[in-house]
């Protein structure tokens, strides 16, 4: 039961709009790079690991 563990979708494009961002900040695509690149979990709205060409 580890808080926040799989469900803590940290990476969002700027224009990402959905849901209660209480703790998801839009971030450049600098820190969305570096963020995935730490395995942080990309947003299955907004997609930035595709809008970032990671994929
Ligand atoms: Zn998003």
């Amino acid at each position: 039961m580890s808080r926040g563990g799989r469900h803590a979708v940290a990476v969002h494009t700027g224009d990402c709009t959905h849901g209660g961002a209480s703790r998801a900040k839009p971030i450049s695509r600098e820190q969305a790079l570096a963020a995935l690149a730490a395995h942080l979990e990309p947003c299955t709205i907004c997609r930035p690991d595709r809008d970032l060409g990671m994929l």
